[in-house]
């Protein structure tokens, strides 16, 4: 017997994508994805800003069924990124099925279904929910005083103004992750000056970006197998070098990765002053290490200043900081970063007996293997709470769950059950063994970054992706609450 299943997706980024082509595929076609903005890509729409880059390696951040001959650099630039995702969505029949400007508010589950609410209107019964509504997704935004009094232009990185001239113009960035070292590469030279507010220094990674040649491209487009390859000579480097050390902090990798941060900061900074403070006081990988073959030579541009003095506030004219000093800027960017522990919220999710997602994650958020939070059946996350979020091509972990929870899916299609979820039994043993494994992790090593929760322990995949990849195999049902 099979049951007729009619899906919500939330979210048009690369998740939402995937789900929509992987549920077609599977012969589901009562698919509805739903978006809020006006058009796909996710991530890739929402960080505009100049430099945005993808720092793993595009070949491998790429779908493994769409591969794409035509990636200009190792690490292609993000509108590259959401060209491809825009290409891949219209060849796979997905955009007919997004709804555009429709955000999600509330999801009830109500008579064995999930009620779909959305801002403007309109409710509907599915039987399915895929929550791929991003990790990096909220802005976080700095507490500092006077941000409202600042007289130039303020933006967060991932809302990137272009109607702000930059052109000689005097830009001030504060934050030294990803987003404010591909900022600062980008402006350096083109901005009149450029000041950057390091509260703490960076490790940085020197992997070169080199453009593929026309005849590279040209042998990707004939020979797919050539592609093929290379994909999994980078997802085995990949893996072995940056994926599975991380997550032993006293890997010899981890240490390798150290030692060529560090060969880094000595050869390619000149000033010992510069340097001193561009030298991080913790382990490298501690925090998402950053990488760029460019960093240190942006920061010593005659326009660049590197400022570690705290930001005391933010005045009309400029920032002040602790040492007295005003510093006069016409644009103040907030690379900040992203509330990492929203997910599907601010969506109003109640499952079973009524209970409120916001309720079960009180404390912080938690789900079985990322995927599946007891109470909420048939609702399935991808790239949810704690994944190998850091650790790896995205767009693979998130192949990965997918074709697990497919096989969660086949469970309800096939009427073997009508609805299906973690256990709290399992649930917990999960995290607690999570939590223990981190322990052994780089990125408890001592240092503050997105990766740590309240207490202090990282949520994220604490082990290999080979790890991963065998618990995505296949479901343990005996973990999983069945109802028939
Ligand atoms: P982030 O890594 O969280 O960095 C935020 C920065 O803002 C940190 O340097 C932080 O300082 C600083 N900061 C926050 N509040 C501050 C305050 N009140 N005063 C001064 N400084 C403050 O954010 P992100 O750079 O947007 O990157 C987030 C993640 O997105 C990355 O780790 C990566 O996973 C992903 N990303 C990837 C790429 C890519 O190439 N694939 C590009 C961009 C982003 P502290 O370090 O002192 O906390």
């Amino acid at each position: 017997m099979t049951r007729p299943l009619r899906f919500a997706v939330i979210g048009a980024g690369m998740a939402g994508i995937l789900s929509a082509i992987e549920l077609r595929q599977a012969g589901f076609d009562d698919v509805v994805v739903y978006e809020k903005a006006d058009t796909l890509g996710g991530t890739w729409r929402e960080n505009t800003y100049p430099g945005v880059a993808c720092d793993v390696p595009s070949h491998l951040y790429s779908y493994s069924f769409a591969p794409n001959p035509d990636w200009s650099h190792t690490f292609s630039p993000g509108p590259e990124i959401r060209e491809y995702l825009e290409r891949v969505a219209r060849e796979h029949g997905v955009l007919e099925r997004i709804r555009f400007g429709t955000e999600v508010t509330r999801l009830e589950r109500s008579n064995g279904r999930w009620t779909v609410e959305a801002a403007r209107g309109g409710r509907e019964h599915v039987d399915v929910v895929i929550a791929a509504t991003g990790v990096l997704h909220h802005p976080a935004y700095p507490d500092i005083e006077g941000l409202d009094d600042f007289g130039g232009a303020v933006f967060h990185s991932a809302r990137w103004d272009h109607r702000v001239p930059l052109e000689g113009a005097r830009v001030g960035v504060v934050g030294t992750g990803s987003s404010a070292v591909q900022i600062v590469r980008a402006l350096a030279g083109a901005a009149g000056r450029l000041d950057l507010y390091q509260r703490t220094a960076q490790w940085v990674l020197p992997v070169p970006n080199p453009a593929f040649t026309d005849e590279e491209r040209a042998r990707y487009r004939a020979q797919p197998e050539a592609m093929r390859d290379l994909r999994e000579e980078l997802s085995k480097t990949f893996t072995e070098g940056f994926a599975n050390a991380v997550v032993d902090a006293e890997s010899p990798q981890v240490k390798m990765l150290e030692e060529l941060c560090r060969a880094n900061l000595e050869t390619n900074v000149v000033d010992p002053e510069l340097r001193e403070k561009l030298r991080p006081g913790y382990r490298a990988a501690c925090k998402r290490l950053i990488i760029s073959p460019h960093f240190y030579e942006a920061i010593q541009h005659p326009n660049a200043r590197l400022v570690t003095d705290a930001i005391v506030r933010v005045e009309r004219e400029g920032v002040r900081t602790v040492d007295g000093e005003l510093h006069e800027l016409d644009v103040l960017v907030l690379a900040t970063g992203f509330r990492v522990d929203r997910f599907l919220r601010p969506i109003e999710v109640t499952g079973r007996g009524g209970v409120s997602l916001d309720t079960a994650w009180a404390k912080r958020p938690t789900a079985y293997l990322s995927i599946s939070v007891p109470e909420f059946p048939n609702l399935f996350m991808l790239n949810g709470p704690n994944g190998p979020v850091g650790n790896f091509s995205l767009i693979d972990v998130a192949e990965l769950q997918f074709a697990y929870v497919m096989q969660l899916v086949e469970r309800l299609a096939e009427g073997a059950a009508r609805e299906v979820c973690a256990s709290q039994p399992a649930t917990e043993r999960f995290e607690a063994a999570r939590v223990e494994a981190a322990q052994k992790t780089v990125w408890v090593t001592g240092c503050r970054s997105w990766y740590l929760d309240d207490r202090g322990i990282p949520a994220a995949w604490p082990w290999t992706m080979d790890r991963f990849r065998e618990e995505m195999a296949a479901p343990r049902l005996e973990d999983y609450d069945l109802v028939r």
